[in-house]
């Protein structure tokens, strides 16, 4: 099917993408367009207006303040943040999850802001940015304001942007100590969305977790952050009990629902699997080597079958 009529415009600057939006009626930001366009292509999303943001320089960037926040533009595609030489040493879960969106042609266009403001419930940056405690970055006529991750979506496809905003940056808060954790996901076949995502974030210090997050895509309306499961964690040692007390925390948060991928009860068993998995093999041990140069197992980051 083709899209309905729409007006298409490709500013050059921020200030003309948003005093555009400001103009009213039904308008929609254009970024990589691997949601946007088949949406369109389907008439799910009928805009008036499109307005393509790919011509505004400086929004494709990734990188690292000197207090260690992270900032992610607009226009950071996936692929970006897969070849990044960035994150394996300093988000290991951004790291580990970045060659698990799609496939090749989807991670060559598509962006981890426009993956967030397109809130698809199994979106998998959503439990990557939920478990590292990240914001989104908008601005609008007014100004900019910054909204964690976790208020951002108000349910499936849905933000609490305004008609007239722009999400410009996503960001991460600088950690406090060694960062570990992974992203692991079941699918059906390589490049599929994720029947079960699990995303770990823990910070430790001297063996002992100072910050932790755990979230989930794809088992539930949208993406669940497990507190419970993250507490659990925070000021222990990551022993075999302890882990297994998180992981039976988020398979207990998961609120799966039986379809052709699989029943509720498969699920939430693999949510528990992947807490312990990850938990297990990038604990604080291998993540105070990889800090003091010693080779450690690395980020978490496999495709489960
Ligand atoms: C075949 C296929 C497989 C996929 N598999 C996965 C997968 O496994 N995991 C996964 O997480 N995703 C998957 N995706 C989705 C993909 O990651 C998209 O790139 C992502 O969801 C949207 O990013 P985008 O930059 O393409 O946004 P667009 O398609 O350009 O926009 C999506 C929505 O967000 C809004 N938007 C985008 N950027 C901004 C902004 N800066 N400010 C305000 N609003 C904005 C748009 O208006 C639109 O409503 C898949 C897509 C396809 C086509």
């Amino acid at each position: 099917m083709y899209p309905s009529r729409f007006r298409y415009e490709a500013p050059r600057s921020l200030a003309e993408a948003i005093s555009l939006l400001h103009e009213g009626g039904e308008a929609k930001v254009l970024a990589g367009g691997q949601s946007l366009v088949p949406l369109m292509k389907l008439r799910f999303a009928t805009p008036e207006l499109l307005v393509d943001i790919n011509n505004i320089g400086g929004l494709d960037y990734h990188r690292e303040d000197a207090d260690g926040t992270l900032r992610v533009g607009a226009l950071c595609r996936h692929a970006d943040l897969e070849r990044s030489a960035l994150l394996p040493g300093k988000q290991p879960t951004m790291a580990a999850a970045a060659p698990l969106i799609a496939d090749p042609i989807v991670r060559n266009r598509g962006t981890l802001v426009g993956s967030l403001c397109h809130a698809d419930p199994q979106g998998d940056w959503a439990s990557v940015m939920v478990a590292l405690g990240g914001s989104v970055v908008a601005q609008g006529p007014t100004g900019r304001r910054t909204i964690p991750v976790a208020d951002f979506v108000t349910g499936p496809f849905e933000n609490v942007l305004a008609p007239d905003e722009i999400a410009v940056e996503a960001v991460v808060p600088p950690h406090r100590g060694t960062p570990a954790g992974g992203y692991l996901k079941l699918e059906r076949r390589v490049g599929d969305f994720a029947t079960v995502g699990v995303a770990v974030a823990v910070e430790t210090s001297g063996g002992t977790v100072t910050r932790a997050g755990i979230a989930l895509t794809g088992v539930g309306g949208s993406t669940i952050a497990c507190t419970e499961a993250a507490g659990a964690l925070t000021g222990q040692a990551l022993t075999p009990q302890v882990i297994e007390q998180a992981a039976d925390l988020a398979a207990g948060a998961a609120k799966p629902r039986t379809d052709h991928r699989g029943s509720a009860e498969y699920k939430r068993h693999m949510v528990r699997t992947f807490v312990v998995r990850i938990l297990s093999r990038t604990g604080p041990a291998a993540g105070e080597q990889a800090a003091a140069g010693q080779p450690g197992p690395g980020p978490e980051a496999e495709r489960a079958a």
